[in-house]
């Protein structure tokens, strides 16, 4: 039986660390720990809490180096990709919950229109245990992010990181105990799915879930028969609208960026590129010469460089499969289309012209370097073909014309639309991360994540005592009917309409 993990650098193969895998009979186990420890932590407040975290941010600042060492090592990304996608972004999570929770997690008040006499409130408590599975090409930014938003909330963790990036999860839980949390409260099992499928079925309270759609669909029906609320962050096929009045240099760099940063190995990643016939002969040969420019590298031994590897063999074999399907469909490679020829799982940065509905490059997640391309008559059929996917996590659009921009956005099935940008809204904490259609159920990021993370409970008090037991408890009386009608004309009769409008 398998007891170990070894960890390959994906540029060149070398072997640079194993981690031991949890026993599946162990998972309980590692839960009844972090319930234990939740007790205490679950009864600090919001704001000692917060501290926590801001110690963190400390912490991941003197150790930044390593994070960036480690995410070379595991993931191959350029470092200046690592810094700003992973740290950088990290540090403004930090920051922002931790400036903002008390605020989000205060009670709300809500008032009745129809009890009067009475007063709601919601109040956040912690849920217990979060349970969190996450991918590996964000695999220092997606977990930790989830894993600040649950601790602040109140909760313990249990993460299951990618088996391709094991070390970088266990280094930042490390980071997270120099800051001085109770290592109970953030555990980490490793192993492949089983070790997932058993942390889901360990006693947790709430599952996030990061990964592709097929898993997706397990760990939500697993999480349905438990019934313990799951969010699903899935996988994404952007669209990318470039209308006839697009900047072309700005277009063309901000897609180049958007389809081949981390080696497009992103959920919001331009993965189908929709150019308006008017501007097509401009801005294709413009994005090509861009793409052509990119340096490959291996973030280990080489200080610059713009694309690193695919993460393993089989994300290579994906991407080169769809390549050649497209290409057997009539797609014309305007440049990459093949392997690197160099050690490590690399893929050259690709464009892919004359690209057709067909093709399976336009309708499955690719996860690799390439920019499939396709030419449109008009801003009415590149709608269509932008709301054509099952999946709808990102789109972009990009005009001079900034209010016409917003209405084409509105008019997209997509968590999030940018105008005239690409990718960078995962490190707006305070915005809402969330796919509609396949990619995804409820929302990480945002206060709304942050107040997903707890269990939202309502108190209802009195105001005014006695009134229900006055008009509606036992006994009912030979008046009620006649009384209850007459509230009810008041309260939705036509008299009502007419009152407000003498109001104004
Ligand atoms: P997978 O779905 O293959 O794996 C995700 C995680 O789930 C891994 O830790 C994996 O473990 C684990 N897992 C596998 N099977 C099970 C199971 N039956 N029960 C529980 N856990 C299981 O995704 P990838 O790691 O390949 O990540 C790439 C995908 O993630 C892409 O589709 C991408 O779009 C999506 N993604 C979405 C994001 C979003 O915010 N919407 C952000 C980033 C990525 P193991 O690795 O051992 O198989």
């Amino acid at each position: 039986m398998q007891t170990h993990i070894d960890v390959h650098c994906p540029a060149n193969g070398e072997l640079v660390g194993s981690v031991s895998i949890t026993p599946v009979a162990e998972v309980r186990g590692v839960v009844e720990r972090a319930r234990a420890a939740q007790q205490a932590w679950g009864k600090k407040s919001v704001a000692e809490r917060a501290e926590l975290l801001r110690r963190v941010r400390v912490c991941v600042l003197a150790r930044q180096a390593e994070i960036l060492d480690c995410l070379a090592q595991q993931n191959g990304k350029p470092r200046t990709e690592a810094l700003m996608h992973e740290v950088f972004s990290h540090l403004e999570l930090l920051t922002y919950f931790s400036d903002e929770a008390e605020h989000i997690l205060e009670p709300s008040p809500i008032t009745s229109r129809l009890l009067v006499h009475r007063q709601s409130y919601v109040h956040y408590r912690p849920r217990g245990v979060v349970g969190l599975i996450s991918p590996w090409n964000f695999p220092f930014a997606i977990p930790f992010g989830a894993v600040a938003m649950a601790l602040l909330a109140g909760n313990a963790v249990v993460l299951k990181p990618s088996e391709f990036t094991p070390l970088v999860a266990d280094l930042g839980r490390a980071i997270y105990l120099d800051a001085g949390l109770d290592p109970d409260l953030l555990q980490i099992v490793h192993g492949y799915g089983d070790v997932g499928a058993a942390l889901i079925d360990a006693g947790i309270d709430m599952m996030e879930f990061t990964g592709s759609v097929a898993t997706g669909r397990k760990v939500a029906a697993m999480c349905g028969e438990r019934l313990i609320p799951c969010v699903t962050e899935l996988g994404g096929k952007a669209p990318a609208l470039v209308l006839a009045d697009a900047n072309v240099e700005h277009a063309a760099q901000a897609v180049t960026w958007g389809g081949l940063a981390n080696a497009g190995q992103v959920c919001a990643s331009v993965e189908r590129l929709l150019v308006h016939d008017a501007i097509y002969d401009a801005f294709v040969p413009k994005l090509v010469e861009k793409v052509k420019a990119l340096r490959l590298g291996d973030a280990m031994k080489d200080a610059e460089f713009d694309v690193g590897p695919l993460v393993n063999e089989r994300q290579r074999e994906i991407v080169e499969r769809l390549v050649n399907d497209a290409v057997a469909k009539g797609a014309v490679v305007a440049c990459g289309g093949r392997r690197a020829e160099r050690p490590g799982f690399f893929f050259e940065p690709t464009v892919l012209t004359g690209c057709t509905e067909d093709m399976a490059i336009f309708t499955s997640e690719t996860f690799g370097p390439v920019i499939p391309v396709m030419r449109m008559k008009d801003e009415e059929s590149m709608i269509t073909e932008a709301n054509r996917s099952h999946l709808g996590l990102l789109a972009y659009v990009f005009t001079r014309r900034r209010e016409h921009g917003r209405q084409l956005a509105e008019r997209i099935r997509a968590g999030t639309v940018m105008v005239n940008d690409v990718l960078a809204t995962h490190a707006m904490a305070e915005t809402p991360w969330a796919g509609v259609k396949n990619s995804g159920i409820g929302v990480a990021h945002s206060a709304d994540g942050l107040r997903h993370m707890c269990e939202a409970r309502h108190v209802n008090h009195d105001l005014v005592p006695w009134f229900s037991r006055e008009l509606w408890w036992y006994p009912y009386r030979a008046g009620s009917i006649a009384h209850l009608q007459r509230a009810m004309g008041g309260l939705y009769g036509r008299g009502v309409d007419r009152l407000k409008r003498l109001i104004g």
